[in-house]
């Protein structure tokens, strides 16, 4: 089945396009400092590598801004092309002023109109910014937090919500707000002089219903690109699901540009890991194609031994790790289907569906343990080199199937 995509304008960020007929983009955001450009450069190096097609930096101090070109110049040196996107907040239109190289290197810069600034500062402060944006023929994103929304338009619908014969809910005044804030904020954009083709709208909340109704009405309200994600998503698994059970009923209503998964990190833990989500969401809903998946079993009483978790897991990090060399060399390797399964009941089943599989002996099987390659049975592996021989398989099939590229 596949999925009708939204009508919206394409957006050209850097060497990547969002919007339109492009491919839904995943992007992540780095959580370093800024300012220190070694760390910044290391993190946007492993988000890139890890796929993301564009990365948002924090450019809050003057150190930070003055830092922006040197990161930009860095990682051009390490051959790390992926466009950056600057994350300003009340001060952004002084930043971009003082420091033009910063309002250069940047790709994109992120506009949140509930921290432009307050009052009577905030038409000049936002045009400000809009201008350099135009100054520099850079895209924008409008990004409306839930935790940062524009309080005077908040509290002025509130007002006229309160003077209604029936007034909303007080949730759904809030909802309506974003979308108002949102939509307004672009319409000054376009009056100001920047093109709706350089316009990505955001409104971000923390709960899924809510970002699924807030992103339904914007979605029928106007043609810009929308970039989707769960704000303060949370950590570990419940970060992932709530952000895949958001954009998994958007994204099949054909709603959503480019989208990033706001996961807290545990302590110590890679900051790529909102990166593979954000894909695995775009791959196991047949939008897009990154990784050559690895379907497992999920075991029982059948499998009285970890081997076959370890099997699925040890494959699944050789497929990430040598990922970046087979997309340079192999033509749709990122389609490829493995399977490792723990015995005979769905073993050869499932195994002969996928591309190449592995079916692993059962408690009380004959330990030994059959590949199929396309549907068809290949060689029976056993002994204490079933990783090995099982890994070399893969890479035979890789080199094989997957015509090279033509440079
Ligand atoms: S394939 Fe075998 S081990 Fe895996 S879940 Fe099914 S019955 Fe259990």
């Amino acid at each position: 089945m596949s999925i009708q995509r939204r009508r919206s304008i394409p957006v050209r960020i850097g060497s990547v396009t969002v919007g339109g007929t492009a491919p839904i983009v995943v992007q992540s955001m780095t959580n370093t400092d800024t300012a220190d450009v070694d760390a910044t450069v290391a993190q946007v190096r492993a988000l890139a590598r890890a796929g993301s097609e564009l990365v948002r930096i924090t450019v809050n101090t003057e150190a930070a801004a003055a830092a922006v070109p040197h990161i930009r110049d860095r990682l051009a040196q390490q051959g790390v092309q992926v466009p950056l996107v600057g994350d300003f907040h009340f001060n952004g239109h002084r930043l971009l002023k003082a420091h033009p190289a910063c309002a250069e290197a940047l790709a994109k810069y992120r506009i949140n109109p509930g921290n432009v600034g307050r009052g009577s500062k905030r038409d000049p402060q936002f045009a400000e910014m809009i201008e350099i944006a135009c100054r520099n023929e850079k895209p924008i994103r409008i990004g409306v937090n839930w935790g940062s929304l524009d309080q005077d338009l908040l509290t002025r619908m509130m007002d006229e919500n309160a003077k209604r014969a029936q007034p909303l809910d007080a949730n759904d005044v809030i909802r309506e707000a974003l979308v108002v804030s949102a939509l307004d904020s672009a319409a000054r954009a376009e009056a100001l002089g920047l093109p709706r083709e350089r316009i990505v709208i955001s409104c971000k909340v923390s709960g899924v219903q809510d970002l699924i109704a807030v992103y339904r009405t914007l979605a029928s309200r106007c043609e810009y690109a929308l970039h989707l994600g769960l704000t303060e998503a949370g950590m570990g698994s419940k970060g992932i699901v709530a952000s895949t059970a958001a954009m998994a009923v958007l994204l099949q209503e054909g709603i959503g540009d480019t989208i990033r998964v706001s996961l807290t990190p545990e302590p110590g833990s890679d900051r790529t890991r909102e990166v593979i989500v954000a894909q695995e969401i775009l791959q196991t809903m047949g939008l897009r194609s990154f990784m050559p998946m690895v379907i497992a079993c999920p075991g029982c009483g059948r499998t009285t031994s970890t081997y076959f978790q370890e099997l699925a897991q040890k494959i699944q990090s050789h497929i990430r790790q040598q990922m970046p060399i087979w997309r340079e060399q192999y033509e749709g390797v990122e389609n490829m289907t493995v399977a490792v399964m723990g015995c005979v009941v769905n073993g050869p089943g499932e195994s002969k569906h996928a591309n190449i599989g592995i079916s692993l002996p059962g408690t009380g099987e004959r330990p030994v343990a059959p590949v199929y390659i396309d549907g068809q049975k290949g060689p029976t592996l056993k002994g204490d080199r079933i990783a090995e021989e099982f890994q070399a398989l893969i890479e035979d099939y890789v080199a094989r199937t997957y015509s090279r590229r033509v440079s």
